[in-house]
């Protein structure tokens, strides 16, 4: 979950932008791409796929929020806290129109997203290459995004759709998270059930934490990511590090 004040990357609103009206049933050429570690892979919905307004990262002909990139360090949980309707694509729209547009941030905030349905959704634009989160094929380099004030470069934020404090998160939305958590830990070298001395390679901020952690691990006055889904994190974690041993 992300409010206004998560984040400041400059208050340019962005007015008068017409809201994307594409389906889910038209979904584009290389809607689907793959998200890789290793010998480990899951399925991502691109932007395209899922029917990002690209116009909406930008203002006069100029990118919003210019692509940076580190080298990852952690993960960070959330819950998308709010939202309605059945489309998950649709609420991923929503979620872009209220950071890029409404909160002026020129983009979404998470680098990837789940619907209950258990589809991964890319997130924040990270290149034209069609590799979601990191800045090539190979590389280990996430593009920096917005989820956790103060702690955002080289820590990787994924949100699970849904206020995960009223309801249960599904199995299938915990199956994708922990196959795309483990696709992640498998590229980057992480041990998802480890601690991580994290630095924050911009502003030099330093927190050791869960390497696959929440977003109350970082800020203890969130309840993010939903009191349903924090006990379930150890579960998790442990199916993560049960996918890296190979049991897919
Ligand atoms: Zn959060």
């Amino acid at each position: 979950m992300i409010t206004r004040r998560s984040l400041l990357v400059g208050s340019a609103a962005v007015a008068g932008t017409l809201a994307w009206a594409g389906t889910a049933q038209a979904a584009p050429r290389g809607s689907v791409t793959e998200l890789r570690g290793g010998n480990l892979a899951v399925k991502v919905r691109t932007r395209a796929g899922w029917g990002a307004n690209e116009d909406l990262r930008f203002k006069d002909g100029q990118e919003i929020w210019p692509l940076a990139y580190f080298k990852a360090q952690t993960l960070t949980v959330h819950h998308e806290g709010g939202g309605t309707g059945d489309d998950p694509a649709q609420r991923v729209r929503n979620i872009y129109q209220l950071h890029a547009v409404d909160n002026g941030w020129g983009d979404i905030g998470y680098q990837l997203l789940i619907g209950r349905d258990g589809t991964v959704f890319e997130g924040r634009y990270s290149g034209t290459d069609c590799v979601p989160v990191f800045d090539t094929a190979t590389s280990l380099n996430a593009v920096n995004a917005g989820h956790v004030v103060g702690y955002n470069a080289a820590n990787i934020g994924i949100c699970l759709l849904g206020n995960l404090s009223e309801v249960e998160p599904t199995a299938a939305a915990l199956e994708s998270l922990a196959r795309t958590a483990a696709v992640l830990c498998k590229r980057i070298g992480l041990d998802p059930l480890g601690t991580t001395d994290y630095v924050n390679p911009i502003n030099g901020f330093a927190k050791t934490v869960p390497t696959m952690a929440v977003h109350r691990d970082w800020d203890a006055t969130t309840e993010c990511p939903g009191t349903k889904l924090a006990p379930k994190l150890p579960q998790v974690r442990a199916r993560v590090a049960e996918i890296l041993r190979g049991r897919h």
